[in-house]
């Protein structure tokens, strides 16, 4: 032991100096990475990567992010993002630190902590590169002894077998409430569940469905049967087996804060199911009305299949589907993967969720993921 320790401190007296000249030549510690390889996936005629990038500032002495860059592989220079003050701002969040910084503070990092860059990159016609790395400049220090550094390193695979779906559910006026987009709350949804960190809901949409004026319900708001979406099938996306199932929380009454069970992560998602896709991918249908689940564990079922009525169990306001693809059957703890759909038409969008909705002449969509707040119909 004692010969192990002394090697030990030996080897720290060298990597860490004395002298401030030569700490100057070394290059700043901090560590770049991407948990989640990008997948391409296409969403409204544009070829998209999504992906984070966690910087952490292993040394005592604050840090502030001033410029992150993406770029292809080594052999490949072209910037495909480049991001800078509010830009990089808005990309940024601060896990654990709350309330979250105002924005030009945001890329301040100080001594052991960590900042998670929100990567939304369209693709132009060139493409998607083989490789991905991410050119970060730091600033450190203060006054006239602000110190620069341009530091290259998160290097990652970019994946082009992008799974392709049937639809989850049936019918016209689905809005993507929460949908695929660079700030929803879905996207950004990291959590650690069993001592790793990731983002499930990294594409999740939640299906609400409208009639073409732009309502949800007809009748008692506080009345589940009164939401169009309310008892519509969620239905099998593909041949599959039921990996895993909930099916005893009861309904909420529609509503901002009113839960009827207390929220953990075993009420979260209300009634599911969750659907072995193939290739390891993962179908996730949550918030079902309780007794309505029309499969078992290990059931083979077939594309199209009813699963299961929509519903508002668990952490739901109203009746909706909340849909998504993940890589294991964690509905929180597995990454979040994309997906293209076979079909679906885009018949209206809306500015903001539930608000200035517009309807418009059916547009076949084909090959591509939904985005947030469209307008969509399933064949
Ligand atoms: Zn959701």
């Amino acid at each position: 032991m004692r010969t192990a320790c002394g090697l030990a401190l030996a080897a720290f007296a060298v990597v860490l100096p004395r002298s401030s000249a030569a700490q100057a030549q070394l290059p700043p510690f901090v560590e770049m990475r991407v948990p989640k390889a990008p997948t391409v996936v296409m969403g409204r005629g544009t070829a998209m990567l999504v992906h984070e990038l966690h910087v952490t500032n292993f040394q005592a002495a604050p840090l502030t992010i001033t410029r992150l860059e993406v770029l292809g592989g080594e052999a490949d220079d072209r910037v495909l993002l480049a991001l800078q003050d509010s830009t990089l701002a808005r990309a940024l969040a601060r896990p654990g630190i709350t309330p979250p910084p105002p924005l030009p503070e945001r890329a301040r990092v100080n001594g052991g902590l960590r900042a998670v860059v929100f990567l939304w990159i369209p693709l132009d016609t060139r493409g998607a590169p083989a490789r991905l790395r991410h050119r970060l400049t730091i600033s450190q220090g203060s006054g006239d002894s602000v110190r620069t550094h341009v530091i290259e390193g998160g290097r990652t695979s970019v994946t082009r077998d992008v799974a392709v779906i049937g639809p989850p559910l049936r019918g016209s006026g689905w809005l993507t409430a929460n949908g695929p987009d660079a700030q929803t709350g879905h996207r950004r949804a990291l959590i650690p569940v069993e001592g790793t960190a990731a983002i499930a809901q990294r594409f999740a949409i939640d299906y609400v469905q409208m009639d073409t004026n732009g309502r949800r319900f007809t009748g008692d708001s506080l009345r589940n049967e009164s939401y169009y979406a309310h008892g519509t099938d969620a239905i099998a996306v593909a041949d599959g087996i039921v990996a895993a199932v909930k099916d005893s929380i009861p309904e909420n009454i529609p509503g901002p804060a009113s839960r009827a069970v207390p929220i953990t992560l075993e009420t979260v998602a209300g009634n599911f199911v969750i659907l072995d896709i193939g290739q390891g991918r993962y179908a996730f249908y949550a918030h079902l009305i309780p007794g309505s689940l029309r499969v078992r564990v290990g059931d083979r079922v077939r594309k199209g299949q009813v699963l299961g009525l929509v519903g508002n169990s668990g952490n739901s306001t109203e009746p909706h589907l909340h849909f998504h693809l993940m890589d294991g059957t964690s509905p929180l703890g597995s990454e979040g993967i994309p997906y293209a759909h076979e079909r679906f038409d885009l018949v209206g969008t809306c500015r903001r969720m539930f608000a200035e909705c517009a309807r418009s002449a059916a547009e076949p969509r084909r090959g591509e993921i939904p985005l947030a707040n469209m307008v969509i119909a399933f064949p």
